[in-house]
């Protein structure tokens, strides 16, 4: 499945614009910098699907990629905890995404990606309290795992996998990751097989 060629398949700024849901999908979401894109492109080995790092204020959109036998999309959800974005366009932002994790059958889970040096920020406990009200799967993946030691990660992990425990919707498992060393991919992408296989 990711050693096929991935394209971009459409965005989308609101729900007027989604791609059927024909196939079922997995989404990607995390703060700006959180490193999404390097995920998103190190997961399908392609260096430019997803575009590095994104422009604070850009127009938000749900990004939709696709392999060629159309078995799978993987969805780029913009990155959250812009502070400069203005309230009411955070707060429509909001809208549009309940909508979307509420009503999307296909979604079969989200991947909240969140840096292994910071762990989970309030910004992080927000998405994960809509996935929660949505009652979406979800699953936490720490990003940049080569930045940190291995004692720090291992603390990390632990920190993390504790406080989902009071999160209905996430999966209790957390995966560490590295887009630089491929740390972790293994395991992500046998998540992702059995997710559809399901
Ligand atoms: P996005 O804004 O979440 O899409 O983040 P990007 O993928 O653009 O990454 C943000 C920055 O972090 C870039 O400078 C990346 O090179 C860097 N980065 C992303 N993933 C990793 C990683 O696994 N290890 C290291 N060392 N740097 C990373």
């Amino acid at each position: 499945l990711f050693t096929r060629a991935w394209t971009f398949s459409r965005g989308s700024p609101g729900l007027d614009h989604l791609p059927p849901d024909d196939r079922p999908e997995i989404a990607f979401a995390g703060r700006s910098n959180v490193g999404k894109s390097s995920l998103i492109n190190a997961l399908v080995g392609q260096r430019t699907l997803a575009r590095a790092s994104n422009t604070p204020g850009r127009t938000q959109e749900l990004n939709f990629f696709t392999d060629p036998n159309a078995d799978l999309y993987l969805v780029d959800m913009p990155g959250y905890g812009f502070a400069e974005a203005p309230k009411d366009k955070v707060a429509a932002w909001n809208k549009t995404l309940r909508s979307f994790l509420a009503g999307r059958r296909t979604l079969l889970r989200v991947f909240v990606l969140v840096d292994a040096r910071h762990g989970l920020k309030p910004v992080d406990d927000e998405i994960m309290a809509l996935l929660d009200g949505a009652a979406v799967s979800y699953q936490v993946l720490l990003t940049k795992a080569d930045k940190i030691s291995r004692t720090d990660l291992e603390r990390v992990t632990a920190n993390t996998t504790k406080s989902l425990a009071k999160h209905p919707a996430a999966y209790p498992r957390v995966l560490a990751t590295s887009s630089e060393t491929g740390m972790g991919f293994e395991d992500l992408r046998a998540v992702v097989a059995k997710l559809i296989d399901a």
